[in-house]
């Protein structure tokens, strides 16, 4: 702190240039002084470099030299480009401590290491696969009990919550289905059931952009870094947002431990990527919401809690900014949704979601192709379903590529200059309408 002689006494308190934040391991503390809107915040960080470079140099070095108790030593205990991310992470999630480790489901293990054998997990029944792998085996190597139920009833939560609920681990929306989860009902439920219990979510889907658990209640906000946050499919990242610090010290020593903490490099470009995430994420949401749109008109069941049919767009609505940019949709046949997918030009085919350029899958096929059938049958997720994660590019372009997607898969009849999705039965099994191809846009 440099505050030059007789600059006024009330400006004593305030950490004007940042350099009293104290570095990761111990905790970070961004919200001192003003805060910014969040487009403007996601942008500025400040980094207390010695030359004052612009962008945080990356300090590419496992040791650092001199005597234990310096701010650091080893880079798996902590590394100042790492800092600089997890500083900045908790400016944005409003969180009081935030922590980046390698990939989402790094921050999923790291955060669940905290459950002993016996204690019970309630978390939902559509998950993100990955995630349903990880509870599995702590199930059967962990000897913890979770229990899968309907999250997007609150009688179902408080029905499975005892007090040896040692977690709630929720998703919202969820991914493919679009399932909106009540966040500060649940975290209060839960907390009366357990006072101990702690509630975690994950915030993939949404980004800190649109959504902050922790202001809703949640003790743990996490979220693969891999998406929104990167925004490019350059790196992978996970990060994990606190406001209990004795928490994020549990959660910090789990990393310390086994070494997951984010890389150098990928610390840089995730602190790269992230300064665009709010104006990414408003193109983003938008262009999905036109085609969710146009989707729904033409006769689809669209799932995307921006659209008001959707059953829980109050409730979305109450604890997001926003509904993002991924949607859902059905065409009544595997083979008609097969045959979609792989028509569209602009849409790549690809797992995953996030990234500045729009993608098409069939998440029974691809991301959620680890839920075993009987599982996706018993939590109904249609082996038809297409989800859409939509980009920044020109909102006619994705159209139009929909458009002749749709027409070359046989999806829709042509009306006029228009078309609409043909009715479910229909299109049961094999249409047999492959032939009918347009010319592309
Ligand atoms: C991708 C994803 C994860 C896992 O993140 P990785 O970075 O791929 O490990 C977890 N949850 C959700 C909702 C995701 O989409």
């Amino acid at each position: 702190m440099s505050t030059p002689n007789g600059v006024g006494k009330h400006l004593a308190k305030l950490d004007l240039d940042g350099h009293n934040l104290p570095p990761s391991p111990t905790p970070s503390s961004p919200s001192n002084g003003r805060r910014y809107a969040f487009a403007t915040e996601v942008v500025h960080s400040k980094n207390g470099d010695q030359y004052n470079a612009s962008s945080m140099p990356i300090y590419q070095s496992a040791t650092f030299k001199g005597v234990p108790g310096q701010e650091y030593d080893y880079s798996r205990s902590g590394n100042p480009t790492r800092t600089h991310i997890e500083r900045h992470l908790a400016g944005i999630m409003n969180a009081n401590r935030a922590l980046a480790v390698s990939s989402g489901m790094g921050a999923c293990d790291v955060i669940t290491r905290i459950l002993r054998p016996g204690d019970e997990v309630v978390t939902g029944d559509d998950l993100y696969g990955g995630t349903n792998r990880l509870l599995m085996h702590l199930k059967t190597h962990g000897g913890v009990v979770v229990k899968h139920v309907d999250t997007t009833s609150i009688d179902a939560v408080k029905a499975a919550l005892t007090d040896k609920t040692a977690m709630v681990l929720l998703e919202t929306p969820t991914n493919p289905l679009i399932k909106i989860v009540d966040i500060a009902g649940i975290s209060s439920a839960a907390h009366e059931a357990n006072s101990a219990c702690v509630v975690v979510v994950d915030n993939t889907m949404m980004s800190p952009a649109l959504q902050k658990p922790l202001d809703l209640g949640a003790d743990v906000s996490y979220e693969s870094g891999t998406k929104y946050l990167c925004g490019h499919h350059d790196l992978m990242a996970g990060v994990i947002g606190v406001n209990d610090l004795a928490l994020g010290e549990k959660f910090y020593s789990v990393i310390n431990t086994t070494g997951c903490g984010l890389a150098p490099f990928d610390s840089w470009l995730l602190q790269r990527g992230v300064q665009t995430l709010d104006i990414r994420m408003e193109r983003q949401q938008r262009n999905c919401m036109q085609i969710a749109e146009f989707l729904e008109e033409r006769g689809f069941k669209v799932r995307y809690a921006g659209l008001k049919s959707h059953p829980q767009y109050a409730l979305h609505n109450s604890q997001a900014k926003g509904a993002g940019a991924v949607l859902s949709f059905e065409t009544g046949s595997i083979a008609l949704s097969e045959r979609i997918v792989e028509s569209t030009n602009i849409f790549g085919i690809s797992v995953s979601f996030g990234c500045v350029n729009s993608l098409i899958s069939m998440p029974c096929r691809m991301s959620h192709a680890s839920i075993d059938p009987e599982t996706r049958k018993q939590r109904a997720l249609p082996e038809d379903i297409i989800r859409l994660c939509v980009g920044i590019e020109d909102i006619n372009d994705l159209i139009d590529d929909l458009k002749q997607a749709l027409v070359r898969a046989g999806a829709v009849r042509i009306t006029g200059d228009d078309f609409v999705a043909l009715p479910n039965e229909a299109v049961e099994g094999e249409t047999g309408t492959t032939t009918q191809v347009v010319d592309e846009p």
